[in-house]
């Protein structure tokens, strides 16, 4: 990333701060853990102008804390490695949009490190949460589950991950996992042989429980087995070994929410083999220094998003900066007044816009009626 035609006069004139509305393409229920996770996802967006030029982006930067920021000049945002400075992380996002926006060119040409962007990402449904839970019969569950995963091939997707643990919380333990089983496979079904398909326990399983579930489904071939059980080096050393025996190759992925600090330690070791911290925190420069160090060490990286509609894009992006990228983590939220329509799902991947940026238009005279209506302005 070039920043040495910064004139050395910019900086940060004006942040605005607004919540747009977003909402999902369908409910989401329960996980192992939580109760619904509902349709109403908001976009928390800053608007950063520098020099006559705005960035939009994902943040939740304090008013407090974007004060300190205007005035601070354009050339000390970003360090020689093409990531922000640490004090500007906050703003992040509207940081990367407006320098593609300066420079005529997309995020991920600005982080691609040499190699081409990547115009088409993988990415897979997230959407299948605990949906069946007023079913009482199994095969009814099926069924219903099987119906979420056509809409979602319906919207373009090939792959999949679906959430289990129904017998860790929600339903009596072996009668939910027997149900998990049943329903990894009718997703198999109805996503055909190719699809990836992915289960995410969310810490729900022990050791025992997750041995058994991909016994039961080893013929289904499962991509990878995420947050099976809060990580645990004993447990996955054990796991790793115990499928080696079964010849049963189905990927650990773990890291999301508060992972062990010890985490990528393990990922490098070969105990676990996707790393999946938050792509908004700790965030898009983290992964833009974390993940080429995954790539050294032979470590996937699959960044989680959910619970934003932010992740979709940013990870559309970041997909060109790491080697062993796996999915876009695909959560389809329509947001008011952002135009996201220049990125398409096609046979499972993302393809993603060559304009500007991040891609993403948004309504300029909206965002000002929400700053007014849910947020805040300081500037110059
Ligand atoms: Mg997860």
């Amino acid at each position: 990333m070039n920043v040495s035609n910064f004139e050395p006069n910019w900086q940060i004139e004006k942040i605005e701060w607004a919540i747009l509305p977003g909402k999902r393409a369908r409910h989401a229920g329960f996980n192992a853990r939580k109760g619904e996770h509902g349709i109403d996802v908001p976009l928390h967006l800053a608007r950063v102008t520098i020099a006559g030029y705005e960035g939009c982006g994902w943040s939740r930067i304090t008013k407090q804390s974007a004060q300190e920021l205007v005035g601070k000049k354009a050339r000390d945002m970003f360090n020689e490695r093409g990531t922000v400075r640490e004090e500007f992380r906050g703003i992040e996002f509207p940081l990367f949009d407006w320098i593609g926006r300066v420079q005529g060119k997309p995020v991920n040409s600005l982080i691609s490190a040499g190699s081409s962007a990547q115009q088409k990402v993988a990415c897979y449904d997230t959407s299948l949460y605990l949906d069946d839970l007023h079913l009482s019969d199994d095969l009814a569950a099926v069924e219903f589950m099987k119906t979420e995963a056509l809409e979602g091939m319906n919207r373009g997707h090939a792959n999949f991950k679906l959430k289990v643990g129904r017998g860790a919380r929600h339903m009596p333990l072996m009668k939910g996992t027997e149900r998990d089983i049943a329903i990894i496979r009718g997703i198999r079904e109805a996503a055909g042989p190719y699809g990836k398909i992915m289960i995410d326990a969310n810490n729900g399983y022990n050791l025992n429980l997750t041995k058994h579930v991909l016994q039961e489904t080893a013929d289904v071939k499962l991509y990878w087995v995420e947050e099976a059980f809060h990580e645990d080096e004993e447990f996955y050393k054990d796991l790793k070994a115990w499928m080696q025996k079964a010849g049963i190759n189905v990927l650990i992925a773990d890291g999301e929410g508060l992972a062990a600090p010890t985490l990528v330690q393990w990922a490098k070791e070969g105990i676990i083999d996707v790393v999946q911290h938050d792509v908004l925190a700790p965030g898009f420069s983290h992964w833009l220094e974390l993940g080429p160090e995954l790539d050294a060490a032979h470590v996937k990286s699959a960044p989680h998003s959910y619970g934003t509609p932010y992740g979709n894009y940013a990870l559309s992006h970041l997909a060109s900066a790491i080697k062993g990228f796996q999915f876009v983590e695909w959560d389809q939220i329509e947001v008011e007044g952002m135009d996201a329509s220049g990125y398409r799902i096609e046979d499972g991947f993302v393809h993603v816009p060559s304009e500007p940026g991040f891609g993403l238009n948004f309504d300029d005279a909206y965002v000002s009626k929400r700053v007014q209506e849910s947020g805040w302005t300081t500037g110059l």
